[in-house]
């Protein structure tokens, strides 16, 4: 196919929150830019759809974390999205079925037990520079491992002993979580809405070989000065794109950081009001394979189910009615089987096998926290990569990601610069 347009100053890879921020600093900066998607929509991970329901559902990103110091936060009233300030339902005590109130008074105190050790471990291993597993805060004694386990597959998509102990420890949180009326999905897509996109447009090369960085894909070739490129690190280390060899120690880096999976199920909830709103219901406390709920979340007539690790990509596998038979088992555990008569399916997420994501969010395997850095250095002043992984303190979030794209659009933008003035000089 033939090239489809003019030389451009800068291509833009993936329209997600990165995507969307390089692009807008891109922009912003005078130079001549276009966007590269695959999908035929706006914000990758941040996904907005009512799904037949009255209400704006998130099926990716749903919380801004650290909302007093989080970029997004502060664009959202701009774009005219209002912000849900309420406490998080994780902030509250969980129902806890199946439990008298000592065990789980118990489990708490062994749960806190564990962040600090964690808390602890990390910073003992930032000093001493020797990562490991998070896994190894554990009290092998205690009872409540398995759960303990299952809410680092919430948090990272996947067990401890997957989870870099140093990594974990350099995220930032300030603990304040609020949510976007109208949907965080739906707010990222507008903040990109007026950029130059291509949509369904699947890029499947990238070489660095001539003056110009080519970009082969599904619409024909594009050649531009320069390239970011902020697909997910899973298809990076997949291999669906090809690159040239002078990105070798970038998809090795990748390789460290894979996106671990977490998966959402709505259910439409009948007569809700029996529930308070932002009601939580956490199952058996010995189970790592076991899923989070909240009753009417954010006072919606819902129920929102969350799971992760292999659980989460196991249950994918068997699409909705495996999401909607664990829920109806472990809710009825909770609460009877008589709320199952009230539950209604809406649909459940499948981030592990989306081709265009491969998995939900990234963790640093053991050892492995620094590839966070190689995977942001610039190749050759002409291609860089960015995304909610190479941010080493707000990784896995979309704020991280948007912090990330403006970083590398800034960054092109002064190599613009300083390659102008040389010719000038
Ligand atoms: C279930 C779930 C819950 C989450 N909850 C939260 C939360 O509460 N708060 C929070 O801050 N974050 C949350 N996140 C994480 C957040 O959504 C992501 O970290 C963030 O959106 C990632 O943005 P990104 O731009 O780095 O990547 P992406 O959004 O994945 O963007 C990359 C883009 O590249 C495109 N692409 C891929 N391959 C190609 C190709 N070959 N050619 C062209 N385009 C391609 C993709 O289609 C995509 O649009 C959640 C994610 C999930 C899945």
């Amino acid at each position: 196919m033939s090239h489809a347009t003019s030389r451009l100053d800068a291509v833009v890879i993936g329209a997600g929150a990165a995507g969307i921020a390089a692009a807008l600093s891109l922009r912003a900066a005078g130079l001549d830019i276009l966007v590269l998607e695959a999908r035929d929509r706006l914000g990758g991970r941040a996904h907005t759809d009512a799904c037949g329901t009255p209400y704006a559902l998130d099926l990716g990103c749903e919380w801004l974390h650290s909302a007093d110091d989080n970029v997004l936060a502060r664009l959202a009233p701009e774009r005219g999205f209002s912000l849900d300030k309420t406490d998080p339902p994780w902030s509250r005590r969980p129902l806890r079925c199946g439990l008298g109130e000592a065990e789980a008074a118990r489990f708490e105190v062994d749960q806190a037990a564990f962040w600090e050790r964690l808390e602890r471990a990390g910073a003992e291993a930032q000093r001493s520079g020797r990562d490991h597993p998070a896994s190894d805060c554990f009290d092998r004694q205690a009872r409540g491992n398995g759960l303990i386990d299952a809410i680092s597959t919430y948090y990272n998509g996947a067990p401890w002993s997957r989870v870099s102990a140093i990594d974990f420890d350099r995220y930032v949180d300030t603990g304040v979580n609020w949510r976007v009326r109208g949907g965080y999905g739906a707010m990222i897509a507008a903040l990109g809405g007026d950029l130059p996109v291509r949509f369904g447009c699947h890029v499947g090369r990238l070489d660095l070989g001539g003056r110009d960085v080519r970009i082969d894909t599904a619409q024909g070739s594009f050649e531009a000065g320069r390239a970011i490129i902020t697909v997910p690190t899973s298809v990076l280390a997949s291999g669906a794109i090809r690159f040239d060899a002078a990105c070798d120690d970038h998809l090795h880096a990748a390789t460290y950081l894979p996106l671990g999976v977490a998966n959402k199920l709505f259910l439409r909830l009948d007569e809700a009001e029996a529930f308070p709103p932002d009601t939580r219901l956490s199952g058996s406390i010995d189970q790592r394979d076991i899923g989070t709920y909240t009753l009417r979340s954010g006072g919606r007539a819902l129920i929102e189910g969350y799971f992760g690790g292999d659980y989460a990509r196991h249950l994918e596998e068997g699409g909705l009615a495996a999401f909607v038979d664990a829920a109806r088992r472990e809710i009825a555990e909770a609460f009877g089987s008589d709320l199952s008569t009230k539950l209604t399916p809406v649909v459940a997420t499948g981030w592990a096998s989306d081709p265009l994501s491969l998995g939900s969010y990234s963790h640093a395997l053991p050892g492995h926290a620094d590839a966070r850095c190689v995977l942001a250095e610039p190749v050759d002043s002409r291609l860089w990569f960015a995304g909610e992984a190479t941010s080493a303190r707000l990784f896995s979030t979309a704020p991280g990601a948007g912090e990330e794209g403006a970083r590398a659009g800034v960054q092109l933008t002064e190599a613009v610069r300083q390659q102008i003035s040389l010719r000038r000089a």
